[in-house]
């Protein structure tokens, strides 16, 4: 894995197998949080990274925090195969892609304060789940996961001033795994009409190590055609994706294998459409691409999509996520899953 993580005593560096302890350089490597790092911009970026590489500081076996402060939340829903997948799960009979998703990337804002560092168990949750009847309080039976990729806001941005996709690497610093766990039964329910809440707001994990996206140019490929093409203020991120190969492994063994090169909606559309209202980001947003999952069988992000529907998460299993372009390995997510309380 190679990235930049946050110890009990300051930053750390991974790379190789090897975590260095980077908190005898000071200022913001003695910080408890990759946030002020975050806000320096990509000259203070690239300078933290040569720093950490070149750093012999002592090795660490320090216990890993949630690597950032979260700010905000957001997650998108940018994949084509997946967005098609559920909505045929969830509306049977109508189109499953609605109007607007081929014009703009659909996301939701999220809870930021349930968002967890890799290793972290997730209680089953509980919540109002329709069978055939009225309603009924209880633990969620179809307790899910999505693999996504994260991006991790640096530069805030000013009121009024959308981010356009071709500045997205001026805000951006870099990239984590993440799992956005879901109770499909509470989603179902209460989605209609403002969208996913209980449903995703329990639990999100995200990786230990934050993956600086100048260590991913080795990585951008051209981003699947877009049909019809975006409006002017969503062109321009389109040229780009990232070939990473993602995997779910559950309980030791690997049950899909996917790409974020299939992701439609690329990560520059994405940000450009969040801030496209004049709205503001800020140093620690964090925003999820969706579920990634792919076309072939054997790709899907999830596992309603994967097992049709049909079987979920049990007490006790355990899922990790991983990701890796080349060289550069992605900090697993690891989570195991408890019984409701
Ligand atoms: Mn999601």
């Amino acid at each position: 894995m190679t990235g930049f993580g946050a110890g009990t005593g300051g930053l750390l560096w991974r790379e190789s197998g090897d975590t260095v302890d980077l908190s005898g350089l000071g200022d913001v490597f003695a910080q408890p949080t990759l946030n002020p790092l975050l806000a320096l911009g990509p000259a203070g970026w690239r300078q933290a990274v040569d720093a950490a590489r070149a750093h012999d500081g002592p090795r660490s076996d320090a216990q890993l925090r949630l690597p950032f402060e979260v700010a905000d939340y957001v997650d998108f829903y940018s994949s084509l195969e997946h967005a098609t997948n559920l909505g045929r799960l969830f509306r049977p009979t109508q189109d499953p892609l609605l109007p607007n998703w081929r014009w703009l990337p659909i996301g939701y804002h999220g809870r930021a304060g349930t968002v967890v560092v890799s290793g972290t168990d997730v209680v089953r949750p509980k919540g109002q789940l329709k069978g055939e009847g009225d309603p009924v309080y209880a633990a969620s039976r179809r307790l899910d996961i999505e693999l996504e990729l994260g991006f991790v806001v640096g530069v805030p941005s000013e009121p009024g001033e959308p981010v356009p996709p071709e500045r997205f690497a001026e805000h951006v610093f870099g990239v984590v795994l993440v799992n956005d766990w879901s109770a499909r039964d509470i989603q179902a329910w209460e989605y209609q009409p403002l969208g996913p809440f209980l449903g995703k707001s329990f639990q999100t994990s995200i990786s230990a190590w934050v993956t600086p996206l100048v260590l991913l140019e080795g990585a951008r490929v051209a981003a699947p055609p877009q049909e019809p093409p975006p409006l002017p203020h969503l062109q321009g991120g389109s040229d780009w994706g990232l070939d990473i190969a993602l995997e779910v492994e559950l309980n030791g063994e690997v049950v899909s294998r996917g790409n974020s090169r299939s992701l439609y909606w690329t990560m520059p559309q994405q940000l450009a459409h969040a801030t496209s209202n004049g709205g503001t980001i800020r140093t620690g947003d964090l925003m999820a691409t969706g579920t990634i999952s792919g076309a072939e069988p054997g790709s899907e992000g999830s596992l309603i999509e994967l097992w049709r529907n049909a079987r979920f998460l049990e007490d006790g299993d355990e899922v990790v996520l991983r990701g890796r372009a080349g060289a550069i390995e992605l900090g697993d997510v690891r989570g195991r899953v408890l019984p409701a309380r």
